[in-house]
């Protein structure tokens, strides 16, 4: 089965409401002129959205889904350089001046996302000043959270930045058992999976987290977070900067269930 049929196979139709923090911003009558322009999909796993060099189909308004935008080498290798969530919005180049894509973007957590074609996205921009101003708003968001990024690329350890990815990871899917395998956060934080694995397998005996064939759970999240870098504060404020409605990570955490740890 290929992306594109995977992908089809994954739309399903629900009513008009959405997860995404974005669009729960939203005046209602803008929320719902939004929403009767797209419908919500489930992504799979891996699912190709965007290609480097082609024109952007869609619009996604990420839930609970994650989206990687990638860079491919030449050589075939391809290194991670932004991921959208449930804060943000994957295809404002579409109303920034650019037809096309030049980053690659799939699916990296599987979830919901809403899905608007570029064509309704662009009219929908031009109508509601509120869709512009939120749009922007994530823009610059975005820009502030690449440079966090990379100032903890050079100067946190390989330890730090894993525990930081799994925190931020949860709390954008909300929940705090998730899909991540040890390459996808090997290409995430751009380290061999060698590195990544010893990572996670000292997190593993401290009994911060158990994985399983890709599915992450965290046990121990004050612990997690300690062993994370004063980044994970900073990314997730930068989540909720301007979003009151969204909860703080504390309050995410505090009302996640309960897991049971199995010995
Ligand atoms: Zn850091």
């Amino acid at each position: 089965m290929n992306a594109t049929t995977s992908f089809r196979q994954a739309i399903v139709e629900v009513p008009l409401h959405s997860d995404n923090v974005l669009l729960r911003r939203m005046p209602p009558s803008v929320l719902h002129s939004v929403l009767s322009h797209g419908r919500h999909v489930h992504l799979t796993r891996d699912v190709s959205l965007y290609q480097e060099g082609r024109p952007i189909p869609a619009v996604y308004f990420p839930e609970n889904a994650i989206i990687t935008r990638d860079r491919t080498f030449a050589n075939g290798q391809s290194v991670q350089i932004a991921t959208v969530g449930r804060e943000g919005i994957l295809g404002l180049e579409c109303v920034l001046g650019f037809d096309t894509s030049i980053l690659t973007a799939a699916c990296h957590t599987p979830g919901s996302a809403f899905r608007i074609a570029v064509e309704d996205f662009q009219l929908l921009f031009s109508k509601h000043i509120e869709l512009q101003q939120a749009c922007l708003h994530y823009s610059q968001g975005l820009i502030n959270q690449l440079s966090v990024s990379r100032a903890c690329s050079l100067e946190h350890s390989i330890e730090q930045r894993s525990a930081l990815w799994l925190l931020l990871t949860s709390l954008r899917c909300d929940r705090n058992q998730f899909f991540l395998t040890q390459d996808s956060l090997a290409q995430i934080l751009g380290v061999s999976r060698t590195r990544v694995s010893i990572a996670t397998s000292k997190f593993a005996r401290k009994e911060l987290i158990k994985f399983s064939r890709g599915h992450i759970t965290i046990l121990d999240r004050d612990n997690l977070e300690r062993t994370s870098c004063e980044c994970f504060d900073t990314i997730a404020g930068m989540f909720a900067q301007g979003q009151p409605e969204l909860r703080t990570p504390k309050q995410v955490f505090e009302n996640l269930p309960q897991v049971q740890q199995s010995h």
